[in-house]
């Protein structure tokens, strides 16, 4: 299996501006409004915007009296703060501790507290990355699962840009056969994409569907087969037995398929993330997350424990509708659309 960066390169992103659709309600895309283009980092910003004024506003409302010791109450508006993010009690400590030990009874000084936060962040983001794992040769198969309106299906579509846009060749796979809307709103997104698309009768085995998209990806010589899949809670046996089949599936096509199973995360869910992200792992297998809807979540943070505890890599942000809304995540790019501004405007 070799690893596979994407990169975007600025000078492309800046010169192709983003369109931005209105919301059906059920995902299906709509038509474009106009939107200026903007840079990587502006996007992020933009779309942690949320999460950094809480991180930001708040804790610079910290320094704002002048003089202010760093003392147990300091320390403990610091932690609620922190904790407001969702980055976790454990993030959360250990900043505390460290911002503790290098002001303790002095006057605060917002760049070390700064810093403590930068690099605890970094520290515990430092095992997720950019890299998706790509078949050494042959089509590379992405298993996509999550719950119900978690952003799976407007996932997929932007993957898809980034993979077109790199001139790969992309086949989808209709795996969400429950609802035939499903069905409907990733038609659209190929036709748009101008991927190729794999769909079964509504209420058919999503395993045949995998089957057969992966089939069409090996005989078409595919680079990319990504695979829908209905939304199902960590909790339902059945679905996730559902889930293994389809695996199974597709690794009697391609032994080391699928080569990544992406769990997709509505970052708006707070805490709830945590417990998809430990069910999915242990019941399928996932090897990496990608977090939507970051664009809507004050709590950006909980990126933090969801990679601290269960070892899965984020290896996208979602920060919006539209196919283009897709940032590989990087920490530094994070942590910096996070923490901009929280110096410059302190004090
Ligand atoms: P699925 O049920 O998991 O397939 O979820 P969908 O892809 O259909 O998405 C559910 C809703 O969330 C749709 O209205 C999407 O447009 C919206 N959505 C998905 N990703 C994002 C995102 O990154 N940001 C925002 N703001 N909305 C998103
Ligand atoms: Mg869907």
């Amino acid at each position: 299996m070799a690893l596979f960066r994407f990169g975007r390169k600025p000078t492309t992103d800046a010169a192709a501006p983003t369109a931005e659709t209105q919301s059906t309600g059920d995902g299906s895309p709509t038509e474009p409004a106009a939107r200026s283009g903007g840079g990587l980092l502006d996007r992020l910003r933009a779309g942690l915007a949320k999460t950094a004024r809480v991180l930001n506003t708040d804790v610079r409302d910290l320094f704002k009296r002048e003089g202010r010791l760093v003392d147990e109450e300091f320390l403990e508006e610091l932690r609620a703060t922190l904790i407001r993010t969702d980055m976790g009690p454990a993030a959360a400590e250990a900043i505390v501790v460290d911002v503790r030990e290098r002001l303790r009874a002095r006057v605060v000084d917002p760049e070390i507290v700064i810093d403590s936060i930068r690099r605890q962040l970094l520290g515990r983001l430092e095992q997720t990355g950019a890299a998706v794992a790509m078949a050494a040769s042959g089509p590379t198969v992405i298993l996509v699962t999550g719950v119900n309106g978690s952003g799976k299906t407007t996932s997929i579509a932007k993957l898809a840009r980034l993979f077109t846009r790199e001139g790969k060749r992309v086949v989808l796979g209709a795996g969400d056969t429950f609802r035939a809307a499903a069905v409907e709103q990733l038609s659209m997104w190929a036709g748009r994409l101008g991927a190729e698309i794999v769909r079964g009768e509504p209420g058919c085995d999503p395993a045949s569907v995998a089957h057969r998209a992966v089939a069409r990806a090996l005989e078409g010589s595919f680079d990319v087969c990504i695979i829908d899949t209905a939304g199902r809670l960590q909790t339902q046996s059945n679905l996730m037995q559902e889930l293994s089949k389809i695996r199974r599936v597709i690794a009697k096509q391609i032994p080391d398929a699928p080569h990544e199973v992406l769990l997709v995360i509505d970052a708006t869910a707070g805490q709830n993330a945590l417990s998809q992200a430990k069910g999915f792992k242990e019941a399928a297998g996932c090897t990496g997350i990608v977090l939507a809807k970051l664009d809507g979540s004050a709590r950006g943070g909980v990126i933090v424990p969801v990679t601290e505890q269960f070892g899965l890599p984020v290896k996208f942000v979602g920060l919006g509708e539209t196919a283009d809304d897709l940032e590989v995540f990087s920490p530094e790019r994070f942590v910096a659309a996070l923490l901009e501004g929280a110096l410059a405007s302190a004090g």
